[in-house]
């Protein structure tokens, strides 16, 4: 199986979000599977230095940009059993940020045609084109209007799109059609690119690749209703039944309680009384009452509405009656930050705001919590779940998305599950649930069946890489 997965970041090359998570831990997934996985990114100024280094310049060639011919650089590595592929071009990519240039349009169309172009250069044929969110959209539009009509070469090429986050849709001015990929306005007017008086680049992914992915069943249904569709439920209707949901993993060795080089003392499931010596050393470092019965909350996050931080605000003094400590780590609207500041000099050594991006605290956390709190408001997989588990603190969510796939409501009758959820968007339906995992909290040993429960779900990308492939030979034909 060759897969050639086409991003616009892949970690550790370069990472803003989700996308570049799934985008380095998938394909090192799947060429453990023996799949012949690359993957092609643009070559920004901003590479990971230590990456970027590894990189080897192979050839160039120039790629058509509605009249004008514009340089194209390959450049290569071999990383975690993976082919990297950096295209290069200064003028696109050598700059501050990533995205957000008034020229985006033109950025990513060069991009999708280099990344065709550059397969017939190097004279290697994917079975599969892997494209992930709006800036790899059109990929699949030229491919089957232009590439696929004149060359034999790219005939046989299936599209899988996955939609990360279907908020960002790459809408631009139709007159880009013409300008940029030198095609008439009939995918204007026919209405399969048009979104309201623009072009969208994500509903060309949409349309004309041969499956749709998203990051979770629950997300996949939702997206399919007005509610949570961005405007495009529609199209995700028509095209339902090539539509799939596939949740994400995450890197079982980069989030290991028993390898973590962050927290004080490294446990397994086999040594879960360990674990609270993270929570006391955490309680020390960050000026709380020092006392391991003491339950512990937490959130790591950005702290905007889409992570249903207004739920937790309202509540927060009602809450902090109660004999619980709370851990906030995160960065985002300015309204939020001030919040959990004031909370923090309000309620002294009861709770600790970090508002600040750090790697090392977040695994503290991770470590040291007893609940871990996602009440968002939509969650198309959500990672912070994910990541309690693997270290035994108990996911608190609302059933969303993601959430709503990998969160078991705990079953006090039966012991099974590994976590709480709520359904409603409300603050007093967080409350109550909080208040009842304080309650089997207060039961030593049936906490203790929960922390096992969570610490031996199963979220590795091992998984979710074995459904990508299955679906790949699915699509491709091939055992
Ligand atoms: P999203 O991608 O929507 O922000 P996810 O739950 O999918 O939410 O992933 C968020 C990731 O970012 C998690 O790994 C979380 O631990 C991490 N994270 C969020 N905020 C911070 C922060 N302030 N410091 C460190 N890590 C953070």
């Amino acid at each position: 199986m060759r897969v050639l997965f086409v991003a616009s970041e892949a970690s550790p090359f370069i990472k803003t979000g989700g996308l570049g998570d799934v985008a380095g831990a998938l394909p090192k997934a799947l060429a453990q599977k023996n799949a012949d996985v690359r993957v092609v990114i643009p070559k920004y100024r901003e590479i990971n230095w230590e990456v970027r280094d590894k990189l080897r310049f192979v050839k160039w060639f120039n790629v058509k940009v509605g009249w004008r011919e514009q340089f194209c650089g390959v450049w290569e590595c071999f990383y975690n059993g993976v082919t990297y592929y950096a295209l290069d071009n200064e003028g696109y990519f050598k700059r501050d940020e990533i995205y957000g240039f008034y020229d985006d349009a033109e950025r990513f169309a060069f991009f999708d045609r280099a990344v065709l172009e550059m397969l017939r250069q190097l004279d290697w044929q994917p079975d599969l084109i892997h494209c992930n969110d709006w800036q790899t959209g059109m990929l699949p539009v030229l491919l089957k209007f232009e590439y696929k009509r004149n060359d034999m070469f790219y005939w046989k090429m299936k599209c899988v799109y996955s939609i990360h986050n279907i908020a960002f849709q790459g809408v631009f001015d139709p007159q880009i059609l013409p300008e940029l990929f030198g095609f008439d306005m009939e995918l204007y007017n026919n209405t399969c690119l048009k979104f309201d008086d623009g072009v969208s680049y994500m509903k060309g992914g949409l349309y004309y690749s041969d499956i749709i992915t998203t990051v979770s069943d629950t997300y996949a249904y939702e997206i399919q209703t007005p509610e949570y569709g961005q405007r495009l439920d529609g199209v995700l209707r028509d095209r339902s039944y090539a539509l799939r949901g596939i949740t994400n993993g995450i890197d079982y060795d980069e989030f290991d309680p028993n390898t973590d080089r962050f927290i004080k003392k490294n446990y397994n499931i086999n040594s879960i009384k360990d674990k609270v010596i993270n929570k006391t050393e955490l309680q020390r470092e960050l000026g709380l009452t020092v006392d391991k019965n003491i339950p512990m909350l937490a959130m790591v996050t950005r702290l905007t509405n889409q992570k249903g931080v207004d739920l937790l605000v309202n509540i927060s003094d009602k809450l902090l009656q109660e004999n619980v400590q709370l851990v906030i780590l995160g960065t985002g609207d300015k309204h939020y930050e001030e919040h959990f500041k004031w909370l923090d000099s309000r309620y002294g050594n009861k709770v600790s705001a970090n508002i600040k991006f750090d790697n090392g605290l977040a695994n503290k956390i991770y470590a040291a919590c007893d609940m871990f709190l996602m009440p968002s408001l939509f969650e198309p997989c959500g990672l912070g779940q994910l990541i309690a588990l693997r270290y035994g603190s108990i996911p608190v969510v609302r059933e969303t998305g993601g959430l709503k796939d990998t969160i078991i409501a705990y079953n006090e009758y039966t012991g099974e599950g590994n976590g709480f959820s709520f359904k409603s968007y409300n603050s007093d339906e967080l409350y109550n649930i909080i208040k009842y995992a304080l309650w089997i909290y207060s039961d030593k040993s049936k906490w203790e069946n929960l922390i096992k429960n969570a610490m031996s779900s199963d979220n590795s990308w091992n998984r979710s890489a074995q459904v990508y492939l299955d679906l790949y030979r699915e699509l491709t034909g091939q055992d």
